[in-house]
């Protein structure tokens, strides 16, 4: 028997008997949300207005995946006028909500739904689209179960009073006139007490337009009248079509539709890995709308792929011949600077999360992207996308370390879990464009290991060859050991395998090939592109003789086995300020100081981003964060003079938004420098109170006003006699002030705290001009 667990006896209850144990009366409420739609926000302000303004008992549970944003969110709200003490969710509701419309065709979203209760979908499809836009079967549930349907285009209704997509108020108004907890009159009051208290500090403008998405939401609610044959319905909107992959259909997709508590231990690998590659089968269409690319107005620079934080705009280099097969819609333009190619810039609607950043940063005189409908381009760009994604990488030759050259590269992160818009991510996509095919990643904690690695979905993936990053997190405080443990690893490894190959160089001495072979892998062994075409040529060799029955036979073999460490390994150490700056600098200072060449990436939010933006040791003076409720009272450290206080270590800082060019330079040089490197990358993020579609716009104005430097201090210069710090940002000409209250993370403050909002400002500013002035000297500018 299914039963339940019961909360005093522990006893497991038959399932008939679960119903009873909800309390007569009680109203039993679920909502789908897209995580950080605010949907979940809006409930909990429904429960404390129901809980606080009436003798009401309510109770809530919300279930997340581990999306940044973009996931799903399942609320559970029960109220009644009796003790609720349900301790499970809710399977049998009075009303579903479903705040995000490609989740039609997603979840299973209605068999929990009582015989007439209500669905409330929010789409932009009249009532006359719904026959066609819903699947069969959710018809045939509404139908048969005679649910009482409701649409309405929260979209719309937020965006025109300036909302942008935040639909959360405009779906509790809704919630509160169908849903008839209490009378719609007192709900409406309360919301609106509950919107200035939470959104107070915010301003005015923000209050004003929450109270005016109350007042539109009811006008925009409109009763969908089905016919009653749409219980037997056998037609409507065609299901996802489900990627061929055993992995994927046995583990993932249970996962994501939300049954992986159904899975047995033994669908899962014993020893935790993953394979790689696997957000591509996710196609979430969460985007509201996705950029169209104009083929006449594009300059080609690949400026809008170098930005996607999603990887899901890539351009096509391919010649007329290699695309002799394209879909009629799959159009062309000659490629500038590369002779008998065709170009293309490619958008994926499916994976596209919609933040405009590609559009934003267009530099085009006439924008060569505009924003469309979803449906409207998977219609025009699905199948294109297909056909691009299945094209071998480009023939032509171009230069990896330059803007445009770097994205001929297939990124190696793609579709991940971030923030739509997010800061990091484009940082470390670009990474695994530059490095990805020989690349180990050691991630701490923190965004990067979420997004990083959401179970069921992996977003670090493999090129054609099959090579790709190798990726594992470790906790905060030591992820900086962690890496440098496996780069000792490899180090270990290869030098064993240099062993081996001379032995076997010598052993070659009566085979002029197969002792040259040995000699070039021997000589290239720590160069990155020459280890790659020696071990080619090496393995060839052994390949070629390894079962011939000579005495090098077994030699051979011991040298195959250990093949994966014959390229020249790219080892990276990722992680945010608050492990890089805080609670993981001890590890990451000793790593530094050990002289080995390691790659560290911070990502730099200046706070703790993922755990909801805790103040770190990177956060700058008067900004408000968790534990920093009154601004921020002490400095920024600058981590960047304290590793190049060692003056071996390669550092720079760079503001990709800011300088695309530095940025791209500076990893490079980073990474081929012999010796540990540390990049400090600024990243916005939604807890600085920014647009997110602008973030790379920030990240300029960052730069800009001189709130941001960048820099790039190369110990290899000093060898040669040259200054080893080369100051890249100019001297600054934005308004700082302006600047800093163009974020919330600042200009709260004014509100919160007046008395000292502009004295702590005004010490940021000082500090950051003060650091520039060091940089000068440094770079010999004073
Ligand atoms: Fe990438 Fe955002 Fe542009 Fe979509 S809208 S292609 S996610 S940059
Ligand atoms: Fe073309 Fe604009 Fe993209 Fe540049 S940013 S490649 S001009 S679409
Ligand atoms: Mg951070």
């Amino acid at each position: 028997t299914v039963g339940i667990n019961d909360d005093v006896t522990g006893t497991s209850l038959p399932i008939d008997e679960k119903i009873d144990a909800a309390p007569a009366g009680a109203i039993c409420c679920k909502f789908y949300g897209l995580g950080s739609d605010g949907t979940v926000g809006a409930n909990k302000n429904s429960i404390k207005i129901i809980g606080d303004h009436t003798d009401k008992y309510a109770q809530a549970y919300f279930a997340y995946d581990s999306k940044k944003s973009g996931g799903i969110t399942i609320s559970h709200l029960r109220f009644g006028d009796k003790p609720i003490q349900s301790s499970y969710l809710i399977d049998s509701a009075d009303f579903i909500a479903c705040h995000n419309p490609s989740y039609v065709l997603r979840y299973d979203m209605l068999s929990d739904a009582k015989d007439g209760s209500i669905f409330l979908l929010n789409s932009i499809w009249t009532p006359e689209e719904m026959d066609e836009k819903l699947p069969a079967e959710m018809k045939r549930v509404i139908a048969s179960k005679k649910l009482r349907f409701y649409t309405i285009d929260a979209q719309a209704i937020a965006a025109k009073i300036g909302l942008g997509n935040r639909t959360n108020t405009v779906m509790q108004a809704a919630f509160f006139k169908l849903a008839n907890v209490i009378p719609y009159e007192d709900a409406e009051k309360y919301m609106k007490d509950a919107i200035k208290y939470t959104y107070g500090k915010k301003g005015d403008a923000v209050v004003n337009m929450n109270c005016a998405a109350i007042d539109n939401a009811i006008s925009g609610l409109v009763e969908v009248k089905y016919p009653a044959d749409w219980a037997k319905a056998t037609t409507g909107a065609a299901p996802i079509p489900l990627a061929d992959d055993d992995y994927f259909l046995k583990v993932i997709n249970p996962i994501l539709a939300q049954k992986g508590d159904e899975l047995p231990v033994s669908a899962f690998n014993a020893d935790g890995s993953v394979p790689t590659g696997t957000t591509k089968f996710e196609k979430r269409g969460v985007a509201v709308a996705v950029p169209q690319w104009i083929k006449d107005n594009c300059i080609q620079c690949n400026k809008c792929s170098i930005v996607c934080p999603h990887a899901t705009i890539r351009p096509v280099l391919k010649t007329a011949e290699e695309l002799k097969d394209k879909p009629a819609g799959f159009e062309t333009k000659p490629a500038i600077g590369f002779k008998g190619y065709e170009y293309r810039m490619q958008v994926s609607p499916y994976d596209c999360l919609g933040c405009k950043s590609c559009v934003n940063v267009c530099p085009a005189k006439e924008k060569a992207l505009v924003m469309k409908p979803i449906d409207e381009m998977i219609a025009a760009e699905a199948a294109n996308w297909d056909y691009a994604a299945s094209l071998s990488d480009t023939s032509a030759t171009y230069n990896k370390s330059t803007v445009k050259g770097s994205q001929f590269s297939r990124p190696l992160f793609e579709f991940s879990g971030a923030c739509a818009g997010c800061g990091e991510t484009p940082y470390v996509k670009l990474i695994t464009q530059l490095f990805g095919d020989r690349m180990v990643v050691a991630n701490a904690t923190g965004c990067s290991s979420i997004y990083g690695g959401s179970a069921p979905t992996c977003p670090y993936t493999k090129n054609e060859k099959g090579h790709g990053p190798a990726w594992a997190n470790s906790l905060f405080e030591d992820n900086a050991e962690f890496g440098y443990g496996m780069n000792l690893a490899y180090k270990q490894r290869r030098d064993l395998l240099a062993a081996q190959i001379e032995k076997l160089e010598e052993m070659f001495a009566e085979w002029p090939e197969g002792k040259a072979a040995c000699r070039e892998w021997l000589d290239n062994k720590d160069d990155a592109e020459g280890s790659k075409i020696a071990s080619e040529k090496l393995l060839a060799a052994i390949e070629s003789c390894k079962d011939c029955g000579c005495d090098a036979d077994a030699l051979e073999k011991e040298i195959y086995k250990n093949k994966d460490c014959l390229v020249k390994k790219s080892i990276w150490i990722f992680g945010g300020d608050g492990w890089a700056y805080d609670i993981g600098y001890g590890g990451l200072d000793h790593v530094i100081a050990m002289g080995e060449d390691v790659n560290i990436l911070v990502l730099d939010t200046e706070v703790y981003s993922n755990t909801g933006g805790q103040a770190s040791k990177s956060t700058p003076t008067g900004a408000v964060a968790k534990f920093a409720a009154a601004g921020k009272a002490v400095k920024k450290k600058d981590l960047g003079m304290m590793a190049m206080s060692y003056g071996y270590v390669y550092v720079a800082q760079v503001s990709m938004g800011a300088n695309d060019a530095q940025c791209v330079k500076a990893i490079a040089e980073a990474e081929a420098y012999k010796g540990p490197s540390i990049i400090i990358a600024y990243a916005p993020c939604i807890n600085h109170g920014i647009k997110m579609e602008n973030s790379m716009l920030e990240m300029k104005k960052a730069v800009d006003c001189g709130y941001w430097q960048l820099y790039r201090y190369n110990p290899d210069l000093a060898l040669k006699g040259e200054n080893a710090f080369i100051l890249d940002s100019k001297e600054p000409t934005g308004d700082f002030k302006e600047f800093i209250l163009g974020e919330t993370r600042y200009a709260s403050l004014r509100k919160t705290h007046p008395d000292v909002a502009d004295k702590l400002f005004d010490a940021n500013e000082a500090q950051a001009k003060a650091r520039l002035e060091g940089y000068k000297r440094l770079a010999g500018k004073e």
